[in-house]
């Protein structure tokens, strides 16, 4: 994980680099730093913390000229967060930042510990440093091609050396990275969105390129130093989205996103009021040829999933399993040719992930990608690719990337039961016209927040709660619950309703919040049920149901009213609701929203 920068051109770097860093901070936060070119010298600086805590502060101090250099913004895989584990890291010759985990590190550190090499830092990244230094007889490109013959796992490298000055190299190796255009400038970055507001024109680095920036311009070669030419490519986001646009947080904004997220995603893929997916080459011949299909994903992702699994189940009775991608990876899965395994992930990076997709490929399957990021490597290697339209997502807890993807699943139920037959023409026009009304819904949803701040009110202090639901709203409770905990550090469960009585029901006493989602006329009876059940124990229960839907006090404490809708959308629906809980819920508590603590936005690392 973590943020990578670089800048070559004609204006004092710091504050370009450092505001660079900003915005790739939701890549982690653990610890800043940057090295530049200084006179003769390359000079670094960096601290634990993050930004605007630990370098800011340290940086006033240091009054550079310099006109080059690089970045970094850490999430710790080897070695505590700490100045001197943060990067840049080197020597006085060269200088590296790093996003990935070198998994023969300690291999490498024997080696040059034999070659009369000290190590000052616990991290992987070091050994790539003192490597480099080692392999480096005046000529760059040569000394990061034996490098990186020799290191295994996953990077992207920003390196700098003393003797070129003003010039920056870059690599990768599973780990993103792309090079930015400028007038008279050039940046490297993890993501576009860190330069977004200088330059729209960038490049994608692939394995085995080595980019050189310096006062010239750009230019690629291979290992053997053979110049590549590479198609420019232009971001479409605007600075504005990835800003946060007046709200107070990222996660606010982005839920609030969610309408024109919804469209985006839905839209395109609806042809003559039917959806269609053969922009990427998913035909209905050849949902019509597939054995069994697998969705596989993590956290949230993994969540949209097991929507998608009721989803396709109910309406074209055709199996799916739905796997968590790192056990998915190690376990052998039952995978083989004329299956389709389809894959999962916002920021289409996540290590495990992008291993279960690898891992389909080799078994014989078919992947089709869900993916957020344009050009990322889960949808370099995929075989078809859905583009989720969500714009960025800054905020690390997912909220209108997750709703796309669910809504995703929606409308590829919708094709699969079609192609197969299970539903009608006319009926698939109807569901698929449901489906591009949700976005209104939520916008109805959207207007009034104030029962979602009451039921963050009366959570904020518990120590523990429950999500219960049936179906399709137990796979969104399990969502419902992630975000709550995610942000506001209050353990909380997602059970099927049925289920609480066989164990977990002991864990109910006087003023534990239940939260019940009960969109479903068939299963709402069976909900209320369980609902009485632990009122009888003594939960506070808040209901989230249909508005119409009748309930006392012996059912529910709170009701959060849904709006009218056919029942198998309610569901989609009612994640705004649950997103605004654990919003405000975490708002209450003084939680750093778009920050929580441990985590990260692209888990690239397994
Ligand atoms: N593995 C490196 C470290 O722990 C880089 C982690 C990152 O990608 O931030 O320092």
């Amino acid at each position: 994980m973590c943020g990578i920068v670089g800048y070559v051109g004609k204006e004092r770097c710091t504050d370009i680099l450092v505001d660079a860093l900003r915005k790739l901070e939701y890549r982690g936060y653990d610890s800043a730093g940057i090295a530049v070119f200084e006179g003769d010298r390359i000079k670094t600086v960096k601290a634990k913390g993050k930004i605007d805590e630990g370098l800011v502060k340290k940086l006033p101090q240091a009054t550079f000229s310099a006109t080059c250099g690089i970045g970094h913004t850490r999430w710790a895989t080897h070695g505590e967060p700490s100045d001197v584990n943060a990067h840049p890291i080197g020597n006085g010759r060269v200088c590296i930042v790093h996003n990935g985990i070198i998994e023969n590190y300690r291999e490498i550190k024997t080696f040059l510990t034999g070659k009369g090499y000290g190590f000052e830092s616990e991290t992987d990244t070091e050994t790539v440093a003192k490597l480099l230094d080692y392999y480096y007889n005046g000529d760059p490109i040569e000394a990061i091609t034996k490098a990186i013959e020799d290191i295994e796992g996953a990077y992207s490298l920003g390196i700098i050396f003393r003797e070129h000055k003003n010039t920056v190299y870059a690599v990768r190796k599973d780990s993103p990275l792309i090079v930015g255009k400028g007038d008279g400038e050039s940046y490297i970055a993890s993501d576009v969105t860190a330069i977004l507001e200088r330059t729209r024109d960038y490049y994608c680095l692939e394995r085995g390129e080595i980019a050189v920036l310096d006062k010239s311009g750009i230019r690629f070669t291979d290992t053997h130093g053979e110049t590549v030419e590479k198609e420019l490519l232009t971001a479409t986001w605007d600075v504005e989205s990835a800003q946060k646009g007046g709200y107070e947080h990222f996660m606010l904004k982005e839920i609030n996103e969610q309408p024109d997220a919804l469209r985006n995603t839905v839209s395109p893929r609806i042809k003559d009021g039917l959806p269609n997916f053969e922009e990427c080459g998913l035909t209905a011949e050849k949902i019509r040829s597939y054995r069994q299909i697998f969705i596989v994903g993590c956290g949230s992702a993994m969540h949209s999933g097991m929507v998608g699994k009721y989803l396709i189940e109910d309406l074209a009775r055709v199996p799916v399993v739905v796997d968590i991608a790192s056990e998915f990876r190690y376990r052998n899965p039952l995978v083989s040719e004329g299956d389709l395994v389809v894959i999962i992930s916002q920021s289409g990076e996540t290590a495990d992930t992008l291993e279960a997709l690898k891992i389909s490929k080799r078994k014989g399957a078919e992947t089709l990608a869900v993916v957020n990021v344009v050009g990322s490597s889960i949808a370099r290697e995929a075989d078809m690719v859905i583009y989720t339209n969500a714009g960025p997502e800054i905020s690390v807890c997912s909220t209108k990337a997750y709703a796309v993807q669910v809504a995703f699943m929606y409308l590829f139920a919708f094709e699969v039961a079609y192609a197969l037959g299970k539903i009608d023409e006319s009926e698939c026009r109807r569901l698929v016209a449901g489906l591009e009304e949700v976005p209104q819904k939520i916008k109805e949803c959207l207007e009034d927040v104030s029962p979602y701040q009451y039921v963050a009110s009366k959570i904020f202090n518990a120590q523990s709660l429950m999500y219960i639901g049936r179906g399709l709203d137990n796979a969104l409770s399990m969502e419902g619950s992630l975000k709550l905990k995610e942000i506001s550090y209050i353990h909380s469960e997602a059970y099927a309703a049925g289920e609480l009585k066989h164990g977990t029901i002991s864990l109910i006493e006087e003023g534990t919040p239940v939260i019940a989602v009960a969109t479903q006329s068939a299963l709402f009876e069976k909900t209320l049920s369980n609902v009485r059940t632990v009122k009888s124990r003594g939960a506070k229960v808040v209901m989230i149901c249909k508005e119409s839907e009748q309930l006392d006090k012996e059912c529910a404490d709170f009701k959060i009213g849904l709006p009218a809708s056919e029942d198998l959308f309610l569901p989609l629906i009612s994640v705004v609701a649950m997103q605004l809980i654990a919003y405000y819920t975490a708002v209450q508590r003084g939680c750093d929203v778009d920050k929580p603590r441990n985590l990260a936005k692209s888990v690239t690392v397994e």
